[in-house]
């Protein structure tokens, strides 16, 4: 008893008070920040491995602070996961995302843009709806749209998750499974989920094509991809090795530094100007 009342005092260490009054400080922050519009949408490249030509881009958040630092979503992602600030801010996302890209349809007819969509925003029971209606008001057509969900998000509320993917499918618009290979149960969501898109994790693509291990499960997922009728998008490459290696398996398109990271709207208006990048 003696213990558990030792252990029971030291939940409240000045540590962790210092923690909590931390992660209350950033939620306020995050707060005002979507009041002040501080989000920003950057694009990263999607490059046809065929012809060398950007066929689309991933839509990544920035927060850009008051004091003007550029913060990465990696820092302020997870807590607005727990806090349901996600659903607010994964809006304003897909808004300009699909504002933006309606711009660029003009010159690129065949452009899809993707924005990851978190497991939080799958609790929403109004997804679909609030999607739909950021289509309809963008002018965007639901078919240049693509969403990028983990098997995380599908295995929070399964039964749900399937019900509103099937819908979003039928609506036309793309779904892609992000991550693939570090979650727990890939082969299962494959089965059970419409997609038209694999995403093979920059883990698998990071040590290619030295690395044999990295080398044969890279192979095994391009061809389960084919297999399936799925296009293939390997993230992450860096160097001209990774893309032939890539290339010679048919991986459908790739995303990396090696062609840009992830740039504001304008330049990314610019890189589809001189759209011929390999
Ligand atoms: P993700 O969905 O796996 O996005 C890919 C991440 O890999 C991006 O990091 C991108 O900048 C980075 N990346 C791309 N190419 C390379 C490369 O060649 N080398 C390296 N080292 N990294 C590369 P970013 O933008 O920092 O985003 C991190 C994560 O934050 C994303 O991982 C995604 O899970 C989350 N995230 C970003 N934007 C959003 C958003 O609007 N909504 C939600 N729910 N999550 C987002
Ligand atoms: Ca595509
Ligand atoms: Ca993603
Ligand atoms: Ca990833």
């Amino acid at each position: 008893a003696k213990e558990e009342g030792k252990n029971k005092y030291q939940l409240f260490t000045p540590a962790m008070n210092a923690k909590v009054v931390h992660r209350l400080s950033l939620e306020n922050s995050l707060r005002k920040a979507l009041e002040r519009d501080e989000f920003l949408v950057y694009y990263q490249p999607k490059v046809a491995t065929g012809t060398g030509r950007i066929v689309g881009m991933e839509a990544l958040v920035r927060w850009q602070s008051s004091d003007g630092r550029l913060i990465s979503p990696l820092d302020f992602i997870p807590l607005a996961e727990e806090t349901g600030l996600i659903i607010p801010l994964g809006e304003q996302v897909l808004r300009k995302a699909c504002r933006d890209t309606k711009q660029w349809l003009a010159k690129n007819k065949d452009l899809v843009v993707s924005v990851n969509l978190s497991p939080r925003q799958f609790m929403q029971e109004n997804l679909l709806q609030t999607i739909m209606d950021i289509l309809q008001e963008s002018g965007l057509p639901p078919a240049q749209l693509e969403l990028e969900v983990t098997e995380g998000a599908v295995m929070f509320n399964e039964q749900a998750a399937l019900a509103t993917l099937h819908e979003l499918k039928e609506a036309g618009i793309r779904l892609a499974l992000d991550d693939f290979g570090t979650g727990y149960s890939s082969l299962h969501f494959l089965r059970k989920l419409p997609l038209n898109t694999l995403k093979i994790d920059r883990a698998f693509i990071m040590e290619l094509p030295t690395d044999p291990n990295s080398a044969a499960i890279a192979t095994i997922i391009i061809s389960l991809a084919q297999a399936l009728h799925l296009e293939v998008v390997a993230e992450g490459v860096e160097n001209i090795a990774q893309l032939e290696f890539l290339r010679r398996l048919d991986c459908t398109e790739i995303q990396g530094y090696l062609f840009s990271p992830p740039v504001p709207g304008p330049a990314f208006a610019e890189l589809l100007n001189a759209n011929q990048l390999l």
